[in-house]
């Protein structure tokens, strides 16, 4: 197992197969948003290459990500692939649904998991403009293609955007009273392409905790209020689902976090509000032999930072986080 320097166990892996989408939200990326071409993204090869050196080195744990990963050529054959690693026990994923009504039963029978399907709104015009153009319904279908294909349990993230969908704290929440489901509330955290809009307006979790209190009274909280992943998790009472709340920026879960992350153009970053970043996919491409590569992921593990610095105004503005896949 491969370990940091504060005795922190990393083991868990996202990987971006692409900073390409078929969405703009706004809180992600700006609308004339640029992307790689695909020569600079890592090849399906390259992909298993790195994934088995991490696997060697004590990943386990891996979740694809984008940009929208669905979006990435042979998503099914590389997600079968990544399931057959040597020491990989769970392949999940991070997605705005839109394609899961075609690719969900294909994904599950390559090896996925689970899936986190990004849901903002139930309402089709407030969807509308956090997207810039998506279509609610179509995600709605996602959401069910996923469950009926053993996707389970549906992880549902919302991120709450002043001015967009506050209002929707409620009926978001409420899904939960009749579905198996996890709504996850995520803090908008700041990042390059979007900053001030960012910063501005957020909306925290203890403010979204409230609102969902005032409609359905005291939450009960699950696992004795364990940390499940980065969510406090709560639920309604009488409900069956769960309602999540990640607190990235007023209550930052840094101590525990066991996360690497891997750029769809083949860059490791230890920490995703951190700027720092360790490149694998030009070495790869130069001929870096597998012990290189390892010592280079060794040495960037041995130095995670230890937190982020968004309370002391420590913004990471290299990226949008479209690139870097959340
Ligand atoms: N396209 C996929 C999706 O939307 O689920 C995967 C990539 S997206 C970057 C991953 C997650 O990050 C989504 O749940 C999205 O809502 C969230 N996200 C995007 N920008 C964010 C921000 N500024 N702060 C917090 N979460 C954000
Ligand atoms: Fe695309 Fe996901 Fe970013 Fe929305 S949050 S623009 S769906 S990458």
């Amino acid at each position: 197992m491969a370990k940091d320097r504060f005795g922190r166990n990393i083991h868990y892996l996202r990987i971006s197969l692409t900073d390409h989408c078929n969405l703009r939200c706004v809180y992600c990326m700006p609308e004339d948003m640029t992307f790689r071409p695909n020569a600079e993204l890592m090849q399906d090869d390259e992909i298993l290459i790195l994934t088995r050196l991490f696997a060697n080195l004590g990943i386990d744990k891996i979740r694809l990500t984008g940009g929208e990963p669905t979006l990435r050529a042979n998503v099914v054959d590389i997600v079968r692939d990544i399931s057959a690693i040597k020491g990989i026990r769970s392949v999940s994923m991070t997605t705005n649904g839109l394609l899961l009504t075609k690719l969900a039963q294909p994904l599950a029978d390559a090896g996925l998991e689970r899936v986190n399907i990004s849901i903002d709104t139930l309402d089709p015009d407030k969807f509308k403009r956090l997207t810039r153009w998506g279509k609610v319904n179509e995600v709605l279908a996602g959401i069910y293609a996923a469950e009926a294909a053993g996707l389970t349990p549906v992880k549902l993230n919302a991120v709450i955007v002043t001015g967009y969908n506050e209002s929707d704290v409620v009926p978001l929440a409420g899904l939960t009273a009749e579905h198996p489901w996890q709504v996850r509330f995520i803090e908008m955290m700041p990042f390059a392409g979007a900053t001030e809009f960012q910063l501005t307006q957020m909306v925290t979790a203890a403010q979204i905790q409230e609102q969902v209190e005032v409609a359905f009274g005291t939450l009960e909280v699950v696992n004795h209020g364990k940390l499940d992943g980065e969510a406090r998790l709560f639920h309604l009472k009488n409900g069956i689902g769960d309602i999540g709340f990640i607190s990235s920026v007023t209550s930052p879960f840094c101590a525990s976090c066991t996360r690497a992350r891997l750029t769809a153009d083949g860059i490791l970053r230890m920490c995703l509000l951190r700027e720092k970043e360790v490149d694998l996919l030009t070495p790869l491409r130069a001929g870096a032999s597998l012990d290189e590569l390892r010592d280079l992921i060794l040495d960037a593990v041995w130095n995670k930072p230890w937190g982020h610095g968004l309370a002391d105004g420590a913004i990471p503005l290299n990226r949008t986080m479209s690139e870097i896949g959340g």
